[in-house]
């Protein structure tokens, strides 16, 4: 049996995000990865926005991890030669009875430290976006768009610079937690047991189905998983904004909101649907709903202005009708077993979050050795 230091579970933005954090401190990582290439799952089927961190629950993981993230990625993306774009954002409120709502998020936003949202009057959205239809708005000036597949590859460069090790084509079957460490057992095109003395699932939506395989994990300490399926269609012609624009929040997801990539092009979505598998494909006929849905913000799309693009599934841990989730990092001190942490629920603003998520597992590892 091979022993090594620490295995990380899972090459999306968050495991090559820890593994780079741990190599980082002096620790030996080997990234064990299911699939073929880096990045495949969640990490490049999302919407690539640096978040502000506006939306969650004071006091949660993912507020804090947000807002420490979002700076931290800016400043990595500059230090790395990461592309990105502080585009900002703006929230509409597009008739008086979602006025109330607007204030709220700005109240919010306050107490979640983002503290440079900016309201806006209608005529001032309209100066900044002479398309859009809104009473008010509040501009976020810290949010932005960032090349998220850039972004892997430099958290890769970084870990493997520190001398982190990546597999692919290595999936991980179960776990054991044994006297002498957690034993990980990896099939696929090199079927291998190994003995970690670390090991920090970060696999995603398969995460809680890997801790029902660990053998030795206290029942209880393994979330429900749900899948919230995203669809996105993209604008056939060009863009008339510069700002990513959303509508105020709607259960389970942040509205069908126009966000933009590097290259200029705009897609709208993602909506939210509440799915059995994780199934990709993508309805072309929920395309009616975005119409309806844009056209309260933006009245001039024109007919078939939309093309499908792609679909994301978000990996929750709160069914649908329940609160949403905050993410879950469990570790020692939430199961008991050294050296293990699990990572659940992994959601938006995951993307944003991956640093300052790789450096509370960093910290909550230290604090258990
Ligand atoms: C529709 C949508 C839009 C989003 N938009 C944004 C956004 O704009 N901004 C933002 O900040 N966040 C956003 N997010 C969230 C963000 O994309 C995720 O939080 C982030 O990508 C999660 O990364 P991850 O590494 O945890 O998971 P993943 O990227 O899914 O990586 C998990 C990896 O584990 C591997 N794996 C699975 N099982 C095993 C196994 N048994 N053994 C080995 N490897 C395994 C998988 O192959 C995969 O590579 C969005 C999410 C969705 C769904």
């Amino acid at each position: 049996m091979e022993q090594v230091d620490c295995v990380v579970i899972g090459a999306g933005v968050v495991g090559l995000a820890v593994a780079r954090a741990l190599a980082l401190a002096g620790r030996e990582v080997l990234i064990l990865e299911a699939d073929a290439a880096i990045g495949t799952g969640t990490s490049s089927r999302n919407s690539e926005v640096i978040h502000a961190g506006i939306y969650y629950p004071q006091g949660s993981l993912k507020a804090r991890l947000c807002v420490a993230g979002r700076d931290a990625l800016y400043a990595f993306c500059d230090s790395h030669g990461v592309a990105y774009r502080r585009c900002g954002k703006l929230v509409v409120a597009t008739d008086e009875s979602q006025l109330a709502g607007l204030d709220a998020l700005q109240a919010h936003a306050r107490a979640n430290g983002v503290d440079d949202l900016q309201r806006l009057a209608g005529d001032e959205v309209k100066k900044l976006e002479p398309q859009l239809n809104a009473v008010a708005g509040l501009l976020s000036p810290s949010t932005g768009i960032v090349d998220s597949h850039g972004l892997m590859l430099a958290l890769q460069g970084d870990a493997e610079a520190a001398g982190a090790l990546l597999a692919l084509h290595a999936p991980v079957a179960s776990i054991a937690v044994t006297h002498a460490g957690l034993r990980v057992e990896v099939v696929g095109q090199t079927p291998m047991t190994l003995l970690a003395r670390s090991v920090i699932n970060c696999a995603g939506h398969v995460a809680p189905e890997l801790a029902a395989r660990t053998a030795g994990l206290p029942v209880g300490s393994v979330p429900s998983r749900f899948f919230a399926k995203g669809s996105y269609f993209s604008l056939a012609a060009a863009t008339p904004f510069r700002h990513l624009v959303y509508p105020l929040p709607e259960p389970g997801g942040l509205g069908v909101h126009l966000t933009l990539d590097l290259g200029g092009q705009a897609r709208f979505g993602p909506d939210v649907e509440w799915v059995d598998k994780l199934d990709y494909t993508m309805d072309e006929s929920r395309a009616d709903r975005f119409y309806a849905a844009i056209r309260r913000y933006w009245p001039a799309l024109p007919d078939d202005a939309l093309r499908p693009a792609y679909t994301g599934i978000r990996p929750k841990i709160s069914g649908p009708g329940e609160a949403a989730a905050d993410f879950r990092i469990d570790g020692p001190a939430e199961h008991g077993i050294a050296g293990l942490v699990n990572l659940f629920g992994i959601e938006s603003p995951g993307l944003t979050a991956a640093l300052a998520i790789a450096d509370e597992v960093r910290q909550r590892l230290a604090k258990s050795a």
